[in-house]
């Protein structure tokens, strides 16, 4: 393995597939591992196929592996019922995800399910008058969206035998990476930068796994870890994001099913999604797009639309510009868990939103904060700072008359106002008084 670090990350990924999946005559594809309808991995680019396995680059053109399933022989009628039926949480929808069919027996956080708010206040606020909804990913097991996917990403690191779970982190993947692996018995190593906020640490280290703490930024973090996997040192490991991420993207088609569902089986006209890495919002059209040819919903047209800090926004940056291309960009914002400055998915992002007419913006610090704010006035929803970035953005884009208001609109929110406590350091004691009623008069508060 040690020689093989040279050649980069991609061949090293492919053929760790060799020496942990068994080729095999099973059913499912020529593979042995059972991960329910999902047949092999596809890139994304070229479409050259490999058999399911812990790989994540094309050994063609290094484009990316995404999960190729077998969804024929569904009737939508009686699938629709069986979700319905299915438990409260990801694995009703099981039978369009990469996992074995008996799942939800298995020890995992099961996240999902979370409330879909109908926030007329804020829609009134905003002059939104076709419907607004929140999406609110804060009521996951560690209050992130993160839940959706590294649960996906520990039923793949099941099948192909890993003991460890692991990955890079700014704070969301490592506490749900540490509360996954602690409720499987696996164990965690988790790297994130060593000055990340207290808080974070905490939420993180609570589990009980290893948390180790890289002298250096994110980007020194991911480095570090792409020569671990290519090392003895990192055998048996599942990184999430890495050599697992082909499963772990997955886990966001859930929130495009459960939104659906919850809209009594419609698709939405419009959504606007944060990016980090474009993971998410990219998985969020797939997953639509699986709804409308399973015939669970109308084949009606959505748009999408994605939402940035203006201080780490390279790919709105690239959209205004109209370019394919996605420069890299140095972060530098309050939005610290959508703060990646060269973003993987970037590029289908920007197709997405040029397919779907929907459009990329970036809302700043400033308006961030408020956005935060406005959302717990006007719904009682505390928003961590992503969450700030979509409300903002969409507050922004129906001002410029991009958005259209008379049409029904679901903004996400994926995670936890706790978890930033930071961004609204400002906010307060209305007033202090004395025990009394004339100090409380005094006070202007009658
Ligand atoms: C990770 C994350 C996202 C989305 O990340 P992608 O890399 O774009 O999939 C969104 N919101 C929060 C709070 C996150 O932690
Ligand atoms: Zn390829």
């Amino acid at each position: 393995m040690r020689k093989m670090r040279r050649k980069g990350l991609a061949s090293m990924a492919v053929q760790t597939v060799a020496s942990t999946t068994n080729s095999g005559n099973a059913a499912n594809g020529g593979n042995t591992v059972d991960l329910g309808p999902a047949t092999a991995l596809s890139c994304r680019e070229c479409g050259h196929r490999v058999p399911l396995g812990p790989v994540f680059a094309c050994e063609e053109c290094f484009g990316p592996l995404e999960i190729a399933y077998d969804f024929s022989g569904h009737d939508a009628e009686e699938l629709r019922k069986r979700i319905e039926a299915g438990p409260s949480n990801i694995w009703r929808y099981a039978p369009l995800l990469p996992v074995p069919a008996d799942v939800a027996d298995k020890p995992n956080i099961n996240p999902g399910w979370t409330r879909l708010v109908k926030a007329d206040n804020l829609a009134r606020e905003l002059g939104v008058t076709g419907g607004l909804y929140v999406k609110d990913d804060s009521g996951n097991p560690t209050h992130s969206f993160k839940d959706r996917v590294v649960a996906q990403a520990l039923e793949a690191a099941r099948a192909f035998g890993f003991t460890t779970l692991s990955c890079s982190s700014t704070g969301n993947l490592a506490g749900a990476v540490g509360a996954a692996a602690a409720r499987a018995g696996f164990r965690s190593c988790v790297f994130i930068p060593h000055d990340l906020e207290q808080g974070k640490i905490v939420m993180a280290a609570v589990y009980g796994g290893d948390l180790v703490g890289i002298e250096g930024n994110y980007d020194d973090v991911n480095r570090f870890c792409s020569e671990l996997i290519g090392d003895p040192a990192g055998e048996g490991w599942g990184f999430v994001n890495v050599n697992l991420r082909p499963y772990y993207a997955e886990g966001s088609k859930t929130l495009a099913y459960e939104i659906c569902e919850q809209l009594g089986w419609r698709l939405p006209d419009q959504l606007v999604v944060p990016i980090a890495s474009g993971s998410q919002l990219t998985k969020i059209d797939k997953g639509l797009r699986e709804l409308i040819e399973l015939g669970l919903v109308e084949d009606r047209p959505y748009k999408i639309f994605g939402a940035q800090a203006e201080g780490c926004s390279p790919v709105s940056t690239a959209y205004k510009a109209g370019h394919d291309v996605v420069r890299p960009q140095k972060p530098d914002t309050i939005a610290k868990s959508l703060a990646i400055g060269n973003p993987a998915d970037g590029p289908y992002v920007l197709d997405i939103a040029r397919r779907t007419g929907g459009a990329v913006e970036d809302v700043d610090d400033g308006q961030i904060v408020d956005a935060i704010r406005l959302l717990a006035r006007t719904e009682g929803i505390f928003a961590e700072t992503a969450g700030g970035v979509t409300v903002g953005v969409t507050k922004k884009l129906i001002e410029a008359g991009v958005l259209d208001p008379s049409l029904t609109t679901v903004v996400l929110n994926t995670g936890d106002g706790l978890k930033t406590l930071d961004a609204v350091a400002g906010t307060g004691l209305t007033a202090t008084i004395r025990p009394n009623l004339d100090s409380f008069r005094e006070a202007g508060l009658a």
